[in-house]
């Protein structure tokens, strides 16, 4: 009898249709995850919900379907085997393992720097958009830095000067409606002076000053750029009960 198994064609046919099989779940999976994002973020209501959750949720849902597609690809690489041997099992194994760790470096690559500036684009948007009123169905006018402040109290104004929270503040002219938004710097990049990536945010607030009835306190910001690395703080003079403004910007 000759021994057919080394050449049988078939042989590893179980293993073939079961990694083709599991790559095309884990496929199936990524679209779903991407899918089911964009659905909820359809379903979200309003402008301001819309920004928030796409500045929660989008990039860290669409890596994880990044994730979920490259496992799924390294299956599917692994579903066309007709010879096993240990030192095969090994290279294969190897290069799986350095190409999906390459594409998904890519992909993160992609996400981290390059996706910001579409988001960015969609954000604008959605915070820009003139709210419309609830009382009239006009749209109503964004105030200005001056104006906002008459409808911010003074913990609001506080929160904008220390945290890195802006307010939005939309009015209606003809009825005095007025709705306020608030915007947290922590969450939101913007673009880094240095390397131009929407990579540059906010990381560490600290009052180097008390203010007190005479002296001017004093508040540092620490900003980091996620691409690059560059850091800048920008020092911002805090006055008792009035409006701050931005005294100095400092590289280091
Ligand atoms: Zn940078």
């Amino acid at each position: 009898m000759i021994e057919l198994e080394e050449v049988d064609p078939h042989k590893f046919d179980a293993w073939n249709n079961m990694a083709a099989n599991i790559g095309y779940v884990f496929w199936a999976a990524a679209v779903l995850i991407a899918i089911g994002y964009f659905l909820k973020l359809s379903t979200t209501n309003g402008n301001k919900n819309k920004y928030d959750f796409i500045n929660r949720h989008e990039i860290r849902l669409l890596w994880i379907a990044a994730i979920v597609l490259v496992i799924g690809l390294c299956f599917y690489f692994n579903s066309g085997i007709e010879k096993f041997s240990p030192v095969l099992f090994f290279v294969r194994g190897f290069v799986t393992i350095a190409f999906g760790l390459i594409a998904a470096l890519i992909l993160q690559n992609l996400l981290k720097f390059y996706y910001p500036f579409l988001i960015e684009k969609r954000l604008k948007a959605l915070r820009y958009k003139p709210r419309i009123s609830p009382k009239t169905g006009k749209p109503m006018k964004l105030l200005s830095e001056e104006e906002e402040d008459a409808f911010l109290d003074e913990g609001m104004q506080a929160e904008e000067n220390l945290f890195s929270v802006d307010y939005d503040v939309w009015k209606d002219e003809e009825t005095g409606h007025i709705q306020i938004e608030k915007y947290s710097g922590h969450l939101h990049a913007i673009q880094c002076p240095e390397c131009n990536y929407q990579t540059f945010k906010v990381v560490k607030e600290e009052i180097t000053r008390n203010p007190t009835d005479t002296v001017e306190g004093e508040i540092v910001k620490h900003y980091l750029c996620g691409y690059c690395g560059y850091k800048a703080k920008k020092t911002v003079i805090l006055r008792q009960q009035t409006k701050t403004e931005d005294v100095s910007t400092a590289t280091a």
